[in-house]
């Protein structure tokens, strides 16, 4: 199947796509990498009567590594993360889930602030930045708003980016060298969507105990989201396998998980337990050496 018919327009600035924006309420489309909407366009789920293109603004592909974090546009692309040297030293967890992000067509094409506004729980953006307690910046005619990430996602492709809002970045807090991370996830293909998939990192002490520990969840529930009641029970402990293991059966064992034709709950639960015992095996194999 095809789209329907749709006019386009690339505005030069972002002054100039907020008016389109206001002038065309609802009947618009903001398209970025075009990797999720045009599949969407074309099995006609949508059929916006005009596409507003992005490409056509400077400043939105920006990658700013400064002492208080790292800021990436909305139209940073899958591939130009994966070539930043510099941003793998400064979120090098991130970059980590990103390696696993579709093929590289999609990944020449496919943006962070397309992934955001796009809203889906199998995708890695979304959620590695509730699980690095990512900050997004919108822009919308009454100025501009940051809002955290956890706050971001109301839903199964669902934000709170307003019709006539756009995404312009997100901002990743400062990352310590000596931070603590690992990152797991199981597809059926390389590429493929995670069936799920975690992304977890932690700080010492002096003592060997871990705090700050955060558990990101991809591919589970509605909207990405933190294991948090594992978090708790994790912080102020001395981490080993074993430990781990109990937390996050016990943790994952009060939650629901969806059943379908590709698993069970079952194995889909399982699968999780596993995918966070490996990512914390990752993060802890450099204080093991
Ligand atoms: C075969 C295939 C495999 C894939 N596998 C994966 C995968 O493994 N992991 C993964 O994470 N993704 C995967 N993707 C999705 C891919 O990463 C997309 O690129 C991404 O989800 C959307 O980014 P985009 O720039 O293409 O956005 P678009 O498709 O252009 O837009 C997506 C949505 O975001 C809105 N939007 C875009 N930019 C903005 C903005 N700045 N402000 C407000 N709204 C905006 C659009 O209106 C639209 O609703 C896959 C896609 C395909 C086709």
């Amino acid at each position: 199947m095809k789209s329907t018919d749709f006019n386009y327009i690339s505005p030069h600035s972002i002054e100039e796509a907020l008016q389109i924006l206001d002038q065309t309420e609802g009947e618009v489309k903001i398209i970025s990498g075009g990797q999720s909407l045009m599949p969407i366009l074309n099995y006609r789920l949508a059929s916006p009567q005009l596409l507003m293109d992005l490409q056509g603004i400077s400043g939105l592909n920006h990658v700013n590594i400064s002492a208080s974090g790292t800021t990436l546009g909305a139209r940073v692309r899958w591939v130009d993360i994966e070539e930043h040297t510099k941003l793998r030293e400064s979120q090098p967890l991130l970059c980590a889930a990103i390696d696993h992000v579709a093929h590289y067509q999609i990944r020449n094409r496919g943006t962070i602030g397309g992934s955001l506004a796009h809203a889906d729980p199998a995708a890695e953006m979304p959620g590695l930045a509730v699980a690095l307690e990512g900050v997004i910046h919108l822009v919308g005619p009454q100025g501009s708003r940051r809002v955290n990430a956890e706050n971001f996602f109301l839903g199964q492709l669902s934000t709170c980016i307003a019709s006539n809002e756009i995404l312009m970045s997100i901002e990743l807090p400062f990352w310590p060298k000596d931070r603590a991370w690992g990152f797991s996830e199981f597809s059926r293909r390389k590429g493929d969507f995670a069936m799920a998939g975690a992304a977890v990192w932690f700080d010492l002490d002096k003592s060997g105990a871990a705090s700050n520990v955060h558990i990101g969840l991809i591919g589970t529930g509605e909207k990405p989201m933190r294991l948090v009641d594992a978090e708790a029970k994790l912080n102020g402990q001395r981490l080993t396998g074993h430990l781990v293991l109990d937390v996050a059966k016990e943790c994952l064992g009060q939650m629901s998980f969806q059943s379908d034709i590709q698993a069970s709950e079952k194995y889909r639960r399982a699968l999780m337990v596993e995918m966070i015992s490996k990512a914390f095996a990752q993060a802890l194999q450099p204080l093991n050496d």
